[in-house]
């Protein structure tokens, strides 16, 4: 089954959440691949020890447009929903803003002229790295300056394949596209907050978004004990399931910022994030019946 991590803004503890779980299940056994989905700062695999297998390129095709064979028709333009073409043939002057192009091909297809042929742009690289010899670990890198990171997070995607007990997906924060690609084809999303204003409203959002799309979650209050009460009431009122607290503590804050795993410390911790997938298990997933 695959199980994305997400939350509303950085800083909540996404990636703290997805490592630990994936580090847990590994140590239990289950056959897991972990993908590192947030394209514009991957760092999930800082947290362990692992060994480069492959660079996948990920590209687009974007259009390149022959001003000699152009009619100055301005088709293109016209298809063209992203506003890519930059058009004035009053003074004869058309060019493609690769940064704004989405490679939808609909300007070639308008052109009746032969006057648009197509080249490769990369968008980034998927980057796969194995964990103990077979566990993988894939994490999406998209280039400075590209406008979308969600081509190289499908691939990413796939390339983490299917035959695994489960994967965990670290979620990119915010509910726009990237969120979306990643949630879309989760079979269950674990929401990480904090007990703060700022938690509780930007989870709001996210909740809002998953209703949309009709997706099951349940909740991680990261940081529990500062802030306020609010989520908690806020989540019972909207009969949100809360799936576990983890408490502030220095120590776990301590072990985190040195690129360490908690639940490599806190055998408590560990067994905690393994009810937590139980019962993910039991309600959502199949993976029993493969072990
Ligand atoms: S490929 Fe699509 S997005 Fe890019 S310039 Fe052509 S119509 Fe616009
Ligand atoms: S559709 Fe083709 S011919 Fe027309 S303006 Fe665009 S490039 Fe030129």
């Amino acid at each position: 089954m695959k199980i994305a991590v997400a939350s509303g803004k950085g800083g909540t503890g996404k990636t703290f959440i997805a490592t630990n779980l994936f580090f847990s299940l590994t140590g239990q056994g289950y056959n897991t691949g972990l993908i590192d989905c947030d394209a514009e700062a991957p760092n999930a695999a800082a947290f362990f020890n692992l060994t480069e297998v492959s660079r996948t390129n990920v590209a687009q095709l974007v259009p390149v447009i022959d001003t000699e064979k152009c009619t100055w028709c301005g088709k293109c333009h016209e298809y063209c929903n992203y506003n890519a073409i930059f058009y004035l043939p009053h003074i004869k002057l058309i060019n493609v803003i690769e940064e704004l192009c989405h490679g939808c091909g609909a300007c070639s297809f308008a052109c009746d002229s032969g006057a648009i042929s197509e080249k490769p742009e990369s968008l980034g690289n998927v980057v796969s790295y194995s964990y103990q010899n077979k566990t993988i670990v894939a994490e999406a890198v998209m280039n400075p300056g590209v406008m979308s990171p969600v081509p190289v997070i499908k691939k990413a995607i796939s390339l983490a394949g299917n035959d695994r007990e489960v994967i965990i997906m670290d979620s990119p924060p915010g509910t726009s596209c990237p969120f979306i690609q990643t949630v879309a084809t989760a079979d269950y999303i674990i929401l990480v907050t904090e007990p703060t204003p700022f938690g509780l409203s930007d989870l709001k959002q996210s909740v809002d978004t998953l209703r949309t799309i009709g997706k099951d979650f349940g909740v991680i209050i990261n940081r529990a004990g500062l802030g306020s009460k609010d989520i908690y009431t806020w989540l019972e009122s909207e009969n949100i399931r809360l799936l576990l607290e983890v408490p502030f503590k220095k120590e776990t804050a301590r072990i985190y910022s040195t690129g360490s795993l908690v639940a490599d410390h806190d055998r408590f911790f560990m067994m905690q994030l393994m009810s937590v997938y139980k019962h993910i298990e039991e309600q959502y997933g199949d993976s029993s019946n493969q072990r």
